[in-house]
């Protein structure tokens, strides 16, 4: 069976290992050029997800990979703080968790390794083509098109694949925008790396701002103590922040910015807001160059609506069906998820137990209660954050945070 993938990212990348572990014909197509020039912070990986990779790749690949990421239960609890630096709440301890952050880029490269010459970069799919007998092909912006007896659109959250099988856009903007970047832990004073410590933090203010402030420590925090073959791109303590703002003309304006501009647009944006100076000092003092805006896209919540086709030789996986916006960190580990139960259902139809359409189905059906939990783990705190975005929200937020702040100095002297 030939099997024709669009989009190699993460997910497309670990469907064509899966597929190619168990010699299926594959090939996969990505417009980027290079695997590695990408954009992309930290990915975590639960333990379904890491199971599901551990099913798609070899043990060596598997290896490299928890080489180079780092263990979320070697981090200290998870904090909130509010707009003031005032600590309102700890998360869970983690000493149990089994998810790992990895690097994006670290994550890509590794997958793109097992794939091998079967990755073909620097092709821009512009469109699907049947042939008579209903043979789908992917056709490109420049050269021959390329016919499969199942085509996979693993194009992310603006999907051509899934738009042509939907006949519409499959995810709509939130109205959440996000501007990241990484900051040295080093680069940081002495009392605010103290403050933020080797834990992932989350600061809320009003009117829907917030600074996600990620920790992420593939060396000091490693999964697997083993130095050789460590290929993380991070490699030194960093924190990787997520700056939010409602969407409006003003954050559209930013999104034109680059380098030192962005970053002095996004501590005025805060500043106006009431946020403390020493709360921002890990954007303060990012790299300029790293920082980047992204769009928060998502797909309904309602398992029901997800992958609204009829199954057949077509069919998409990842943020083409469920895009996610990063809020529960759940995208890339959902991506793989979906690979992994293809990989399966497909496996049915080479030993002759099924057919491809039943596969697809399958597939189709586990996938959309898949997506459906995680966007509706995602969209929780997206919601939350756009309540805050009214006169009584806001109100309610600045009122609230100073009593939370309090509570929890007091508990913390009990
Ligand atoms: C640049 C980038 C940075 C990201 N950074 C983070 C992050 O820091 N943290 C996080 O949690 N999530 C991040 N994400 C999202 C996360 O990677 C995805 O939610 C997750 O990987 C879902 O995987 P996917 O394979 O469905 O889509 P993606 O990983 O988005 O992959 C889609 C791929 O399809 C390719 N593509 C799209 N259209 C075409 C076309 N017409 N022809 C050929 N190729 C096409 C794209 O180049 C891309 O490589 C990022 C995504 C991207 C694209």
């Amino acid at each position: 069976m030939r099997i024709i993938i669009v989009g190699g990212g993460i997910g497309g990348l670990a469907l064509a290992a899966g597929l190619r572990r168990h010699e299926f014909d594959v090939s996969v197509f990505d417009r980027d050029h290079d695997v590695a020039a990408t954009g992309g912070y930290h990915i975590t990986l639960d333990g379904r997800a890491q199971a599901a990779l551990r099913e798609l790749v070899a043990p060596e690949i598997f290896e490299r990979l928890l080489r180079s990421a780092s263990a979320l239960r070697l981090r200290d609890r998870d904090a909130l703080w509010d707009r003031r630096g005032r600590l309102l709440a700890y998360g869970p301890r983690l000493g149990d968790s089994p998810s790992v952050d990895i690097d994006r880029i670290t994550l890509r490269t590794v997958l793109a390794d097992a794939v091998g010459p079967d990755l073909k970069l620097g092709r821009t799919v512009t469109g699907i083509a049947r042939a008579a007998d209903g043979e789908p092909s992917a056709v490109f912006a420049e050269g021959p098109a390329c016919r499969g007896d199942l085509l996979v659109g693993a194009d992310g959250a603006h999907s051509a694949v899934a738009r042509y099988l939907a006949g519409r856009p499959t995810s709509e903007p939130t109205g959440i925008i996000g501007f990241s970047g990484r900051t040295g832990a080093e680069d940081l004073g002495i009392s605010e790396r103290q403050r933020l410590g080797s834990r992932s933090s989350m600061a809320i203010g009003p009117h829907a701002t917030a600074l996600y402030i990620g920790f992420l420590d593939p060396v000091g925090n490693a999964v697997l103590d083993a130095p050789e073959g460590r290929e993380a791109v991070t490699t030194g303590p960093a924190y990787i922040w997520g700056a939010m703002f409602p969407e409006s003309t003003a954050t559209d304006a930013m999104r034109t910015l680059r380098g030192t501009a962005l970053r002095s647009a996004l501590l005025t944006a805060f500043g106006r807001g009431g946020w403390s100076r020493r709360t921002l000092e890990v954007v303060e003092r990012a790299e300029p160059a790293g920082i980047a805006a992204f769009r928060f896209n998502a797909a309904s919540t309602r398992a029901q609506d997800l992958a609204p086709w009829a199954a057949g030789s077509v069919t998409a996986l990842g943020d083409a069906v469920h895009a996610t916006p990063p809020t529960a960190g759940m995208g890339a580990g959902a991506a793989i998820r979906d690979a992994a139960s293809l990989v399966a259902n497909l496996c049915s139809v080479a030993s002759g137990t099924t057919t491809l359409p039943v596969a697809v189905s399958r597939f189709e059906a586990e996938m959309r209660i898949r997506g459906s939990e995680t966007l509706t783990a995602a969209m929780r705190t997206v919601r939350w954050m756009r309540a805050t975005d009214t006169r009584l929200g806001a109100a309610a937020t600045a009122t609230a945070t100073p009593i939370l702040a309090a509570a929890s100095m007091i508990a913390r002297r009990h």
